[in-house]
């Protein structure tokens, strides 16, 4: 019998990890920003066109890359941020997989301009479904400018599954949030269709909430703070009369990364216990740092589901953390007349 097992070409196995770390114009946005902010940058600008269909484009001023490492930023497992393993354990980088930018350049047209400080001239490619169709000198800023067009152009199954632009930038919008709530000391213009949509100055992280969620924020917020071994939080909770019936304004993030937690969740409705009117949830932004030793981020390709060593103690310190700032601020409780 014949041998029947081949290895996929690479342009094949990429558009298949596409899959994965792409479903939708705002996971491309996600891998954008985080790469913008893995490279030390501190203005970065967002331009979106129909929802991400047509134009996804981030400009940054961070480090920029030399000509040779914008050719392999675009290989599978091309990665600046990690050499082995166990640098997993010891991460101070959004990324790590080297496979976003492959992904993304397998199912879209992409254009790269890309200088570093101390280099004379910048390096501009041009590349779609995985192959480089155009690299040329450029004279440009110091940083990097990726545009991402027409995604999914050589998957139509997948383009046409796409939502509306409204939706699509609804998600992208909420990915934009996202990032934005934990880097208030990086800039962000984010253009939607040619017009301003946001631009956040640097700022103090309760600034920076206020100026995402609008002035309204401002009498709601109590300063949640607490520093152990185990864990560092600060952040605000929203006072229970302004819970609502959607779970909108609640975001974790752990060491500067945004996560999906239902487990801690718990923990602070748990604070919340007899404060709040049936069916209403509080709002809250809590920033946790703990050692990278103890949480694995590498569940999943996306990376917002992550494990905690212990997720128990967690769960005690932060519940603890939340009734005191409750406490503190002296919330009154809320009677429920209703029901
Ligand atoms: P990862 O972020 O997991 O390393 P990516 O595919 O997102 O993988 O990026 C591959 C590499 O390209 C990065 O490790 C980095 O060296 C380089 N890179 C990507 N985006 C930028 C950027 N905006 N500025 C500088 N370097 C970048
Ligand atoms: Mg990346």
């Amino acid at each position: 019998m014949a041998d029947v097992i081949k290895l996929l070409p690479d342009h094949v196995a990429n558009q298949i990890a596409a899959g994965e770390v792409v479903q939708r114009p705002a996971s491309v946005v996600k891998e954008l920003l985080e790469n913008a902010i893995d490279a030390g940058a501190d203005a970065i600008k967002l331009i979106v066109k129909d929802g991400g269909k047509t134009l996804i484009q981030v400009v940054d001023n961070g480090d920029g890359m030399s000509e040779t490492d914008a050719r392999l930023a675009f290989e599978r497992h091309a990665t600046s941020k990690i050499n082995k393993a166990e640098d997993l354990f010891n991460l101070n980088t959004k990324g790590f997989r080297g496979e976003a930018l492959a992904s993304i350049a397998a199912i879209a047209h992409v254009d790269l301009q890309t200088k570093k400080d101390d280099a004379e001239v910048g390096t501009a490619i041009k590349i779609a479904g995985s192959s480089i169709k155009a690299q040329e000198v450029v004279v440009t800023p110091k940083g990097t400018s990726l545009a991402v067009k027409n995604l999914f152009f050589n998957i139509p199954a997948r383009r046409n599954f796409l939502k509306s632009d409204q939706v699509e930038l609804r998600h992208i919008t909420d990915e934009f949030h996202r990032v934005a709530l934990v880097h208030p000391n990086i800039s962000f213009q984010f253009y939607n269709n040619g017009a301003e949509y946001f631009n956040l100055p640097i700022e103090s992280h309760r600034q920076r909430i206020v100026h995402v969620f609008g002035n309204k924020m401002n009498e709601r917020l109590v300063p949640v703070s607490e520093d152990t071994d185990v864990v560092k939080i600060h952040g605000f909770i929203c006072k229970p009369e302004f819970a609502r019936k959607s779970r909108g304004e609640q975001f974790f993030f752990a060491n500067n990364r945004y996560i999906k937690s239902p487990y801690l969740n718990h923990a602070v409705t748990a604070a919340f216990e007899g404060l709040l009117k049936s069916d209403t949830h509080p709002g809250y932004f809590l920033f946790l740092e703990v050692n990278p030793a103890t949480i694995d981020i590498n569940i999943h390709p996306t990376k917002t589901e992550v494990k905690f060593d212990d997720e128990h103690t967690l769960y005690a310190i932060l519940r603890s953390a939340i009734k005191h700032s409750l406490g503190q601020f002296n919330v009154a409780p809320v009677l429920d007349f209703e029901s």
